[in-house]
């Protein structure tokens, strides 16, 4: 069971070979007992996963028969990333400064997955305000890598990844705002998917960068993420970036053949930086992808060295006016002892933030300061507008593009958090497509050193996830990196 895919579930949920409750109660058990090691989740409610479960197995929900009433993930578990507001959970974006909040309503992506029918498991562990790769800046401590338990699980949704690592839940959501879902997925070993901005609402998500924030789901392989993608996205008037589009199946080109698909490498993004066990394992996938008719062509993205420092002006530039609205008077920690009210404001979030919240706070409030603006936000708009260019002129070329999703496999703990500009660095081949608005995902395709993954990152034009599942899914068809299990993991 632990191993199945959401529509091998869905086949026994629908068979009554297993009912909502005794699935979720399997993955619960798991939880419990391999949980405490890993730290992955940060809230489990067993009683109110059990109570949802029970009443997809009253509802009617399950059953082979009236299939086009029948949601195809009803029944199924999944937990969320705690950045999502649940009604009655806690919701902590893993923040002192929100460890007792709970939400009085649910996030967008919450409402619609419920509605599927799918169960919630709990809540899983992140980087403070998503602000990490490393899931090393939680309030909640450290996840740790069920590959390595000595290394990071990636970040900022780290703890979700670790939790499809190790089988904790069949699926789970994940949020991206510079590389958040893929570069964990690529350190644990599993496929994630980041929409095109606008595609899932940001409602109910708390806001880290609002311009770059997309939810996306994190599974075991591309069919699962496409059966997640069309249950999450879809157009809600409460958010004001949320696109109207009409509805898609992302399933609907899953087994395609590949024959004549052009793959565009950026050069950029196979120099210097890139570990040679990467490289090899990224050689390998896409000689793969050649046998499967692909065909591979070189492009340019000449501005993607300036992607990094563009997007630690304008992603603390946003959080700085984010996370003004926690100052202790409306919801949230507050300190116990102070003045005044300025006081109160000072010491509620001096003691409520993390070290690194508080350098994206100071760093964001610098570069929109009277004085510095045109020389840094501006600035680094108008860059964002020449990557999004880049990208424009490279589908000239190609329907999809393809490197790695991080420099490195998994590191171990301390590597990088006294140097943040190497942990930045982790980002380097995500956060352009965050700045462009594009869809990108990370599958696995191999192991480095250490035998730890490694992911393949593969970018599609806007509004192409449905192609870039459909390559993904091809890959799979003809590999298994996506169904290895790290030792240990039964
Ligand atoms: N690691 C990047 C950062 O720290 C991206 C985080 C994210 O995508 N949420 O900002």
């Amino acid at each position: 069971m632990i191993n199945a895919s959401l529509k091998q579930l869905a086949a026994a949920l629908a068979e009554k070979r297993i009912s909502a409750v005794e699935l979720a109660t399997l993955f619960l058990d798991r939880i419990e007992r391999l949980n405490p090691a890993l730290n992955a989740f940060i809230t489990i409610d067993r009683e109110k996963t059990l109570a949802q479960a029970r009443a997809v197995d009253v509802s009617g929900k399950l059953g082979a028969g009236d299939t086009a009433q029948r949601s195809l993930l009803a029944g199924i578990p999944l937990a969320h990333k705690d950045i999502f507001c649940t009604e009655g959970w806690r919701t902590t974006c893993g923040s002192k400064m929100l460890a007792n909040f709970v939400s009085p309503y649910d996030a967008h992506v919450v409402e619609k997955l419920a509605a599927a029918g799918m169960v919630t498991l709990g809540k899983l562990n992140m980087d403070e305000f998503a602000m990490g790769s490393s899931n090393e800046t939680s309030y909640f401590g450290a996840v740790k890598n069920p590959w390595d338990r000595a290394r990071v699980p990636g970040g900022s949704s780290g703890g979700s990844a670790a939790a499809i690592a190790a089988r904790l839940a069949p699926a789970v959501t994940g949020t991206d705002t510079g590389g958040s879902i893929r570069q964990p997925a690529a350190l644990c070993g599993l496929t994630g998917l980041k929409p095109t901005y606008g595609v899932v609402s940001r409602y109910g998500m708390i806001a880290f960068a609002s311009s770059l924030d997309q939810a996306g789901p994190m599974a075991k392989s591309a069919e699962d993420c496409a059966l997640l993608l069309t249950a999450m996205a879809g157009f809600d008037s409460r958010d004001s970036t949320s696109l109207e589009r009409p509805a898609e199946d992302y399933s609907r080109e899953l087994e395609k053949p590949l024959s004549g698909l052009k793959i565009g490498l950026p050069k950029e993004f196979f120099g210097e930086g890139m570990e040679p066990d990467v490289r090899a394992a990224v050689d390998a996938a896409l000689a793969e992808y050649r046998k499967l008719g692909a065909t591979t062509v070189e492009v340019s993205l000449p501005n993607s060295a300036l992607s990094v420092p563009a997007y630690y002006v304008i992603a603390p530039a946003e959080a700085s006016s984010n996370l003004s609205r926690f100052d202790g008077v409306r919801y949230g920690y507050r300190a116990p002892e102070y003045s005044d009210l300025a006081d109160m404001y000072s010491k509620t979030r001096a003691q409520g933030f993390g070290a690194e919240v508080k350098r994206r706070i100071l760093i964001g409030s610098y570069v929109l300061s009277h004085g510095y603006y045109d020389a840094y936000y501006l600035q680094a708009q108008k860059i964002r507008r020449l990557i999004a260019a880049d990208f424009s002129a490279a589908f000239g070329e190609c329907d999809v593009i393809m490197g790695p999703t991080a420099p490195s496999v998994a590191f171990a703990f301390g590597a990088k958090s006294a140097d943040p500009v190497q942990m930045y660095l982790s980002d380097i081949y995500t956060i352009s497509t965050n700045l462009a608005g594009l869809p990108g995902m990370s599958l696995p395709c191999g192991f480095g050193q250490g035998g730890l993954p490694v992911g393949l990152q593969i970018i599609g034009r806007w509004f192409d996830e449905a192609r870039m599942l459909n390559a993904a899914h091809q890959y799979q068809r003809v590999t298994d990196w996506h169904t290895r299990l790290p030792e240990g993991v039964q």
